[in-house]
């Protein structure tokens, strides 16, 4: 085998297209059934604007693109695309407009209270209309791009299959050992089954969110939502002079939103359904339980943003993906090993341009497709 992806989550996936496409001969390995890991439980949202200046929005720009060109080939649904962020707060609006007049602004506009659509309220300040987002649902998009991979990039699959070890030229399985050229690893939260040592220079945590899917409300969003908690919190609007006026305000009026790490985004499904979130919970092992009161207190934001009537909680879950001070890494145990990892929770935006790095990094460049 030319080259094994261990981990069949957001990353291992957009690593197997990026390899196919660079002409390799490609195993997938994943010890679940099928993912189920931060890429099944995530919102499926596409995110570029509010991504952090540098690597993390160039990467998220080039990945949307990927998306958008992998979605209609693979029967990927898109189910809405763009971001409405939307400003409660004097200062908050003072943030979007200052975002919308600098390089990253490009294509987004501020929309005044008597221009948004509904379902947003019109005693918001306003909100910034970004087009670069897409919003796919991830329980059945991963599903989609793994079978997508098998047949149109031979792409192959060892579900149930747990890898112990990888040394040079082999991969350790429970179902016995690979030869693989080269080996990327694309472990998710899972710290110590391989490449602990070089895992833990990063020094990453788990963040555990907490998720909800609310019943169609009656209405179609024009694009996904977010509000002033994601405007401190997303790294992008990060120099905007009125924000630590907006953080002290915050602190000031929803100290509990941000002692619980609560942002609010808002996506909807085909059926109607809203998914809502979330809160951040760091920690060497998070407890698996889900808040009532963090709950109640995602659910405050949305209706105070939405005309939301009163809410009916369809599902409930948590996820965790890994978090580190770097956004992500690409680490190179040997000469023909990667380990590949996101830790600033943006797999789904980021993953499939990271993927062409590590290619790039063995000397390798995908095809682009005509
Ligand atoms: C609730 C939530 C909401 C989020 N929302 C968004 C969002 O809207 N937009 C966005 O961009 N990002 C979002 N994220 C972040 C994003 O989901 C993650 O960054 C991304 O899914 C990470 O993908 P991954 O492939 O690294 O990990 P995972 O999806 O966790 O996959 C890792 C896989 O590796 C397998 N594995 C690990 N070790 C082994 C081994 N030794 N042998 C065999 N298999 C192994 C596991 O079984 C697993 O399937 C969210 C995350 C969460 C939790």
């Amino acid at each position: 085998m030319d080259l094994v992806v261990i981990g069949a989550g957001i990353v291992g996936l957009a690593h197997a297209l990026a390899a196919a496409r660079a002409g390799l001969a490609v195993t997938v390995i994943d010890r679940e059934a099928r993912a189920n890991g931060a890429s099944t439980r995530n919102f499926g949202f596409v995110t570029v604007t509010g991504q952090q200046a540098g690597d993390t929005w160039r990467r998220a720009l080039r990945s949307c693109a990927i998306w958008a060109e992998v979605c209609p080939a693979a029967g990927i649904p898109i189910l809405h695309r763009g971001l409405l962020m939307a400003a409660r707060r004097t200062e908050a609006l003072a943030a979007i407009e200052a975002f919308a007049r600098g390089p990253m602004g490009e294509g987004c506009r501020v929309l005044a209270p008597r221009a948004l659509p509904h379902p947003l309220r019109q005693e918001l300040a306003g909100a910034l209309l970004s087009p670069h987002e897409l919003r796919v649902e991830p329980r059945e998009a991963l599903p989609r791009l793994a079978s997508w991979l098998e047949t149109q990039h031979r792409v192959r699959f060892r579900w149930r299959t747990h890898v112990r070890g990888v040394e040079r030229g082999r991969v350790d399985t429970t179902r016995g050992p690979i030869a693989a050229d080269r080996v990327v690893v694309c472990p998710g939260n899972d710290f110590l089954s391989l490449f602990p040592d070089a895992i833990a220079a990063y020094a990453p945590v788990r963040c555990k969110l907490s998720m909800l899917r609310l019943a169609d409300p009656g209405w179609r969003l024009p694009a996904a939502v977010m509000s002033d908690l994601g405007v401190v919190r997303y790294l992008g609007y990060g120099d905007a002079p009125s924000l630590p006026t907006l953080r002290a305000r915050l602190q000031a009026e929803q100290p509990a939103h941000l002692a619980q790490g609560i942002h609010l985004i808002v996506v909807q499904s085909a059926d109607g359904s809203l998914v809502i979130g979330d809160s951040h919970l760091y920690g060497d092992t998070p407890d698996p339980f889900l808040s009532g009161e963090t709950e109640a207190l995602i659910l405050e934001e949305a209706r105070a943003v939405l005309h939301l009537p009163t809410p009916r909680v369809i599902e409930r879950w948590v996820g965790e993906y890994p978090s580190a001070a770097a956004p992500a890494f690409i680490s190179a145990p040997s000469q023909e090993t990667r380990v590949v990892m996101v830790t600033s929770g943006t797999g789904m935006s980021t993953a499939f341009a990271l993927a062409e790095e590590t290619l790039a990094s063995f000397g390798l460049a995908p095809a682009v497709p005509a």
